[in-house]
């Protein structure tokens, strides 16, 4: 009898994760290596908007999120100065009834988690920093830091924005640092005095700004992430703490309902926005990326996460659509059916435009990947 092909997902964060947990589901025979010794519940939120909850409907984790997070009922985006309301986009039951599932917002490590245990033990491996790729034509061999080795037929890169399989694909080169850095804080909403937050808002200044959300059903912790220019970054730090001084420094004069955050908040931390431009190949021979391995944007449209589990659903979907024997022609669907998508996203998430004023955000909540009509590799060759 022939043997399954053996895929290898390197990576286990929120994209490798959903493409081990759909590809586990499916019946392929999927193992997962992941660099960190174990996940901590990282002092951070996340966004997921109705396209990412299709996605964890199928992955059988919906019920639970829902229970976990807490759902706004509009993003509001306020001035820095004034507060007034510059844009009110319906999401709560409008997003329901609309899009067919839930907004939430949620604290990103309790999503993590509830994606880390969608996923069986046995074909996750924690502390396996992969270090080497050797493609030898008819497997790839894998090698570790810790010494050890492993082949497979099929290499998913879901290993973020320091890609290795991205290094071995193209060439090794840093991601570009946006001049832009990102400050977060989550804390218990018991200590915010003086003013009463609103489930979801983005304030906005021209040159910064500060993205507010509770990240619980109980609405008992919240949670700010900002955009704010620093000239440089250096890049052998992926964060930095910051301080209450800071952020009181960078957003002196701003509105008593960012205050109030920033006096509540006890520890910050700054990350930096880091973006490339879109790659000229997403694959080649048995090795695919996916996420942040091939498209890392500014998180101004807090759907980066979005982007690399639309794409493990999508890059599912093309092994199932072409079977898996044929690998080379089913990565070529799930790119001609990726960039133009991610592409968009990256582009408007650069801009840092969206939903400042009242527009209509369909095209990306309404996204639907498990239905949504194939495009041939050849048509959009063609197109180009
Ligand atoms: C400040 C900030 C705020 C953000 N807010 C949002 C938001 O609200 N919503 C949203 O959708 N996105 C947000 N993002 C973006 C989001 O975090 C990323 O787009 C998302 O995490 C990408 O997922 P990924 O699985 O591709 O990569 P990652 O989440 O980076 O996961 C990569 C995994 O690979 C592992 N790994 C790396 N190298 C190796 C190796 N050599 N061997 C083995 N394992 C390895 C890592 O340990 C990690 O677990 C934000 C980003 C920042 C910086």
């Amino acid at each position: 009898m022939q043997k399954k092909p053996r895929i290898a997902v390197i990576g286990a964060g929120l994209g490798g994760a959903a493409a081990a947990a759909l590809l586990e589901q499916a019946g392929f025979n999927v193992r997962v290596y992941e660099q960190a010794p174990a996940f901590s519940r990282l002092g951070a939120g996340i966004h997921l908007g109705p396209n990412v909850m299709k996605v964890m409907r199928s992955i059988g984790i919906e019920d639970e999120l829902n229970r976990t997070g807490s759902h706004p009922d509009y993003w509001y985006s306020r001035d820095w100065k004034t507060g007034e309301i510059i844009a009110q986009i319906p999401l709560g039951d409008y997003a329901l009834s609309h899009y067919g599932s839930s907004y939430l917002t949620v604290h990103r490590g309790d999503f993590h988690s509830l994606m880390i245990d969608a996923i069986p033990d046995h074909i996750l491996s924690f502390n396996k920093r992969l270090n080497k790729v050797e493609d030898l034509g008819d497997v790839v061999r894998l090698h570790f830091t810790d010494g050890t080795s492993e082949e497979a037929d099929i290499v998913i890169g879901a290993d973020g924005v320091n890609s290795k399989i991205r290094d071995h694909l193209l060439s090794a080169e840093p991601p570009k640092y946006t001049g832009y850095v990102g400050h977060r804080a989550v804390f218990p909403i018991s200590a915010v005095k003086g003013f009463t937050h609103d489930l979801c808002t983005k304030w906005w200044s021209d040159d910064r700004h500060m993205m507010v959300y509770f990240v619980t059903q109980k609405k008992d912790e919240i949670y700010y992430v900002t955009g704010v220019p620093e000239a440089s970054w250096d890049m052998s730090k992926s964060w930095v703490p910051s301080s209450r001084e800071e952020m009181l420094g960078a957003f002196d004069g701003w509105h008593t309902g960012v205050q109030s955050l920033i006096e509540a908040s006890e520890n910050v931390t700054k990350w930096p926005l880091l973006e490339r431009d879109p790659l000229p190949l997403w694959s080649r021979g048995r090795l695919v990326l996916l996420g942040d391995a091939c498209h890392p944007m500014k998180p101004h449209m807090a759907q980066g996460a979005a982007m690399a589990i639309e794409d493990a659903a999508m890059l599912v979907r093309c092994f199932k659509e072409v079977g898996i024997d044929d690998h080379q022609t089913a990565f070529a669907l799930y790119e001609a059916n990726r960039t133009a998508r991610a592409s968009k996203v990256q582009l408007v998430s650069h801009n840092n435009t969206w939903l400042r004023t009242n527009e209509n955000p369909d095209w990306c909540f309404a996204y639907d990947v498990f239905n949504v009509p194939l495009v041939e590799p050849s048509s959009v060759l063609g197109a180009a």
